[in-house]
């Protein structure tokens, strides 16, 4: 069979839930028993998301083989329940890198280069290169950005060839776009989404699907007038609520009957649907049995939620298999103060990040997780500061720090990792991807994992300078995770605590809503534990 391709375009305003859109359809045509990838067109000239800062952005999503890409592509992965790679995110920086190489090498000698067609047959190419590779029946193309944007021009030209190329019959254009109500008439105007579809038409797109964010339920008429003026049938004018939770949105989609339409006009077989797993998880969201934790999440990015989205879907996860409801106190490193108080709290988390700003705040709070012995899980920045913590607290290692926010330090606990020290560029140099690890005989890292070796991804240029790793571990601190050289610090831990882990990679990335990851199930475990100590519910507390 031919591999079907579905394009999925956005109009009016940006942030419309695309993403969460292309990866709620993926999950139900896979549902119907079909092979699916999905793939995120982005817009911006910068080679990848890795450079971008996360308040403008959002996270910077790794894969396993080290790509740092989209946030978009966390959403695939947890909705698609499979693991994508560096083909799963374009941007008009990787395809202008490979034009001007080729230019360069001579490889379009005698012809002038232009976007049209050098650039959309490099477009394309990356399109057909995760069907071939992945051998998908569907693939689904996200382009990022809102039509009528100069940057995604060169996107919807070329995505407007690969249907003229493949055949009307494999390629499918679905639009999303956004309804609002004014709150005079309280009538949903379809006015913006007309205009939106008149600019795909201009460039030679008409949409087969429009889907339709709304506030309020998508009345018949609305429905109508959009099919007569955006020239689609009605019953392809498809309604996305906004729901409370995310996971909501596959299950509501197919009430809608969007996977059966995509079917229908791609003539794909789907098979009965096989799982119901969403739906049990969006129940578990909404009535949890066990009350709820409250978690301090301490960052500096604290004011765009976006950037910490996999440490909140994985504690969210985490939630769900222990039926409780997770609280989630976003700390700003900045405004930490040592009268805050912490009692409330049943857990504290410290995420990754960059940069001196927030670090002591940071710090302040692991030492108060530490001797109150509120549990506490630190990732990756989390895991650096935990230490520096420790050797500066308990081993009495005055002015311990990293040598990434002072390089004069009289003890560097972190430090570049040797490798590091010869690279001068900042884009794609960090130690990114999967690495394994090797996790010590009775440690609790070993019994929550359950295996001694693991895999998870890394994205960064510091960790535990070994000079100093026996006299942190002389005082107590126990590094249960190293690579398997022993030559990388990757998990620590600290006896008599009800929970004290934290670790240099980011297991955030791979916890998916049906399968939390380890650590972070457990560490909720350990929250629940503390919660019911202190006896209450947690309920009032919301
Ligand atoms: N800034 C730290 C480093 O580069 C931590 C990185 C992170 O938290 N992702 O090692």
């Amino acid at each position: 069979m031919p591999t079907k391709f579905v394009f999925v375009t956005g109009g009016v305003i940006s942030s419309l839930g695309k993403g969460i859109f292309a990866a709620s359809l993926g999950n139900l045509l896979k549902n119907g028993g079909l092979s699916v990838t999905i793939q995120k067109l982005d817009p911006y000239l910068n080679v990848d998301a890795g450079t971008m800062n996360p308040f403008q952005h959002g996270e910077v999503f790794v894969t396993d083989d080290g790509a740092e890409t989209d946030l978009d592509i966390g959403h695939y992965e947890r909705f698609l329940g499979q693991n994508l790679t560096r083909m799963n995110n374009v941007t008009t920086g990787q395809i202008y890198s490979k034009v001007l190489a080729k230019e360069r090498r001579g490889d379009y000698l005698g012809s002038t280069v232009q976007v049209i067609p050098h650039v959309t047959d490099q477009i394309k190419d990356s399109i057909r290169l995760v069907a071939s590779q992945t051998q998908a029946d569907v693939v689904i193309v996200e382009v990022g950005g809102t039509v009528g944007d100069i940057e995604s021009l060169p996107f919807l030209e070329a995505i407007r060839q690969v249907s003229s190329e493949e055949g009307r019959d494999h390629v499918m254009f679905v639009h999303l776009t956004l309804v609002p109500y004014t709150s005079t008439s309280g009538e949903p105007k379809t006015k913006p989404t007309q205009h939106s579809v008149k600019e795909l038409l201009s460039i030679g797109i008409q949409p087969d699907m429009i889907v339709c964010r709304t506030e309020r339920a998508l009345a018949k008429e609305a429905r109508e007038k959009i099919s007569l003026f955006c020239n689609v049938p009605a019953d392809m004018v498809v309604e996305s609520r906004t729901r409370r939770f995310l996971y909501e949105v596959p299950p509501a989609l197919e009430k809608e009957g969007a996977s059966v339409k995509v079917a229908r006009r791609l003539s794909l077989q789907l098979s009965e649907r096989r799982s119901h797993e969403f739906e049990e998880i969006v129940e578990r969201l909404r009535s949890p049995r066990n009350g709820q934790v409250t978690v301090g999440l301490v960052g500096k990015y604290v004011k765009l939620h976006d950037a910490y989205i996999s440490v909140y879907e994985s504690l969210q996860h985490a939630g769900i298999e222990n039926d409780v409801k997770m609280e989630i106190d976003y700390i700003s490193s900045e405004d930490v103060a040592v009268e805050m108080d912490l009692s409330h709290y049943d857990g504290i988390l410290i995420p990754g990040g960059f940069g001196e700003r927030g670090v002591d705040g940071k710090i302040d709070m692991i030492r108060r997780a530490r001797e109150l012995g509120i549990p506490f899980l630190g990732l990756c920045l989390g895991l650096q500061c935990a230490v520096i913590e420790f050797a500066r607290h308990v081993c009495g290692l005055e002015g311990a720090h990293s040598t990434e926010f002072d390089n004069q330090t009289a003890h560097p606990v972190i430090d570049l990792i040797p490798d590091q020290r010869t690279k001068n560029k900042l884009g794609g140099t960090m130690r990114l991807g999967l690495y394994p690890s090797k996790l010590g005989k009775g440690t609790l890292a070993r019994s929550i994992y359950g295996a001694e070796i693991i895999y998870e991804r890394h994205r960064h240029r510091y960790e535990v300078n070994n000079s100093y790793r026996m006299a942190l571990a002389e005082h107590g601190l126990i590094f249960s995770g190293l690579s398997p050289d022993e030559s990388l610090v990757e998990i620590i831990e600290i006896k008599d605590h009800p929970y004290f882990v934290a670790c240099q990679f980011h297991p955030e990335l791979v916890s998916r809503p049906t399968k939390a990851h380890a650590l972070f199930r457990s560490f909720v475990a350990a929250c629940l534990k503390r919660r019911q100590g202190r006896g209450d519910s947690g309920e009032n507390l919301g």
